[in-house]
């Protein structure tokens, strides 16, 4: 049996709330593979290559999530997560460091930047996935208008 208004309805909700993530990266390969991974769970998204451009995407925007690289060209990623944790309109923005292992892996730093999560690259395709839903699901829905 079939009931148009209904299937609308439950076909509706069933779809993922559209959410922005902004991306401050300069590898072009693990920008593109996030980019890639979040638009096809229809989001939103914003990139940038630097920690300047990163930081005045983020005051404009309002992401729902930011994705920092540590090892960016003009300013390390633990520094501009500070920058922004430290700001009253950008503060409650999750962000999830993620760094290659190495050095920039410091445990100490990664805490002590206030980021809500840390994840080493080359990424898993399905814990990046479930850790962004994390993050965007317990973030409050985006206000239209
Ligand atoms: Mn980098």
């Amino acid at each position: 049996m079939q009931s148009g208004s209904q299937g609308f309805l439950s076909a509706d909700r069933s779809k993922p709330k559209k959410k922005r993530v902004l991306i401050v990266e300069d590898n072009h390969l693990d920008s593109a593979l996030f980019s890639a991974l979040l638009e096809s769970q229809g989001h939103e998204v914003l990139k940038a290559a630097n920690a300047a451009d990163g930081l005045k995407l983020a005051r404009e925007n309002d992401p729902d999530l930011i994705i920092m690289d540590v090892r960016l060209p003009d300013m390390s990623g633990f520094e501009a997560t500070r920058t922004l944790k430290n700001e009253e309109a950008t503060r409650d923005i999750p962000i999830i460091v993620t760094s290659a292992y190495g050095p920039y892996a410091d445990k100490a730093e990664v805490r002590e930047c206030g980021c809500d999560a840390y994840m080493p690259t080359p990424i898993q395709i399905t814990g990046f996935v479930d850790l962004i839903h994390t993050f965007l699901n317990r973030h409050p829905a985006r206000k239209t208008g």
